[in-house]
């Protein structure tokens, strides 16, 4: 990777790989102007998981259209975006669990979504189950 600001490469000076979330965290630093910045790197799920929604209709997997609905389920909390980054990443590590040729069905997004809800907060998981019927 190259610096953000002058474009001369970089070298990793810290690295963490976070397991629960699939991500690694990268401290680096420019070879040429000093400067030191972080990145992330994680799977590109949109490229790797396709999304079937019916037995014909199929989609690229798309991380913010399910963060978005667990995010109107927490909609009464004070703390509905932070909590529905992190049972995003949950709901997304179970579903690549029952992953079948690298594709999700939509029965087991709107399942795992309303089980991993249910287990935080039941007025979440029932306001999704509303909107989200199996
Ligand atoms: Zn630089």
């Amino acid at each position: 990777m190259v610096c953000i600001y002058c474009h001369c490469k970089t070298d990793v000076i810290n690295s963490r790989p976070q397991k629960r979330i699939n991500h690694t965290w990268r401290r680096r630093q420019c070879q040429g102007c000093g400067a030191v910045f972080s990145t992330t790197e994680a799977p590109d799920l949109s490229k790797s998981i396709v999304f079937r929604s019916t037995v014909r209709k199929t989609s690229p997997f798309d991380r913010d259209v399910l963060f978005v609905s667990i995010l109107q389920a927490l909609g009464h909390r004070s703390d509905a975006i932070t909590t529905a980054s992190a049972l995003t990443a949950t709901i997304v590590a179970k579903l690549l669990k029952t992953a079948q040729n690298a594709q999700v069905n939509r029965i087991d997004v709107v399942h795992i979504s309303y089980e991993v809800l249910l287990n935080f907060d039941t007025a979440a998981a029932v306001h999704y189950q509303a909107y989200h019927p199996l």
